[in-house]
């Protein structure tokens, strides 16, 4: 990160050479046009800039010379100016602007260098802007690792790592309920416990707290619940709400905890079900798409690929 933010630092210090260059040719132009002033040694461009000024970059005061008409130019005098273009029309071949187009006279010259620095300052505030995002997000990112490496940090993420629970989401605080499901089911409440540390007085409330959780989480499957899975479902949110509040009687209860101990009981008598309302089946469809995706990924035309993919996916969810 650290590493991109410092190239693009140096792009950007290369393009602000670049646009104080191209304005500098284009003020240049300007002035000539309205006084031209007689250089002492003028080459046969448009115009021919004023000794003082044509050194804009480091090479712009050289030659260059036709290789058709074998005129000899001064790189500022025929608009070049970017060490790039320097180089380019240095190397061998170069056709002078009159060779390429005969009624290429100064108005168009001037035009043109404005549209170049144009440019350059587009690209220079896109990199600026680019920059900003990436340092914002840098700073984010250490924060969260600062915010994160309290003394139980490295046994958490041991525990994590242990449990197959991707490290990324952690640090992103983007957990789903794949990751959930990691952590609160079989061994996943005791080993995130245990990274409390052995003499830990909070170790086995949050046990208990997981593993009510995990209860909780297992009624959330793609199927109807009778009526005493309902029933136990009630009891197991109960059972955790009391739980919390013996556990944790100072923590403020989120909507989120609020919900679900008081409504999901509820909500599953109404509807019987949870697990077929849950957001789980919409986000499985993203590993579906991905594979189709990558089925029709030889398609070199974007559209095509996409409608090919949907296609398959309507004919897949109409005949199963
Ligand atoms: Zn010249
Ligand atoms: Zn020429
Ligand atoms: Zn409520």
């Amino acid at each position: 990160m650290l590493e991109e933010i410092k190239e693009a630092e140096q792009i950007i210090d290369d393009l602000r050479i670049k646009l104080t260059q191209t304005q500098a040719l284009y003020d240049l132009f300007v002035t000539a046009q309205n006084s031209p002033s007689k250089s002492a040694k003028p080459c046969e461009g448009l115009i021919c800039l004023p000794d003082a000024s044509r050194a804009i970059s480091e090479h712009s005061s050289d030659w260059v010379s036709c290789c058709e008409c074998l005129r000899k130019y001064h790189f500022a005098c025929e608009g070049i100016v970017m060490q790039k273009e320097i180089i380019a029309s240095s190397d061998g071949a170069y056709w002078c602007i009159k060779c390429q187009d005969s009624d290429f006279l100064l108005p168009k010259m001037i035009d043109l260098t404005q549209k170049k620095a144009l440019w350059v300052k587009g690209k220079l505030d896109e990199s600026l802007e680019s920059v900003a995002n990436m340092k914002c997000e840098a700073a984010f990112m250490e924060d969260i690792v600062i915010r994160k490496s309290g003394p139980c940090a490295k046994g958490l993420i041991q525990a994590l790592k242990q449990l197959g629970v991707d490290l990324h989401a952690y640090y992103t605080c983007s957990f789903v309920g794949n990751h959930m499901h990691k952590m609160l089911t079989d061994d996943g409440p005791s080993i995130l416990a245990d990274s409390l540390g052995d003499d830990s007085p909070d170790r086995d409330k949050y046990k208990k707290l997981f593993t009510g959780l995990g209860r909780i989480q297992q009624f959330f499957t793609a199927d109807f619940l009778d009526d005493d899975r309902i029933e136990e479902l009630e009891q197991c949110c109960e059972q955790f709400a009391c739980d919390l509040k013996e556990s944790l009687p100072n923590e403020s209860v989120t909507p989120k905890m609020h919900f679900l101990t008081a409504h999901i009981p509820a909500f599953a008598r109404r509807h019987r079900t949870l697990g077929l309302i849950s957001e789980q089946p919409l986000e499985s469809l993203h590993a579906r798409i991905n594979k189709l995706e990558r089925q029709y990924s030889a398609y070199r035309d974007v559209e095509r690929q996409m409608r090919m993919v949907a296609q398959e996916l309507y004919i897949k969810s109409s005949v199963l």
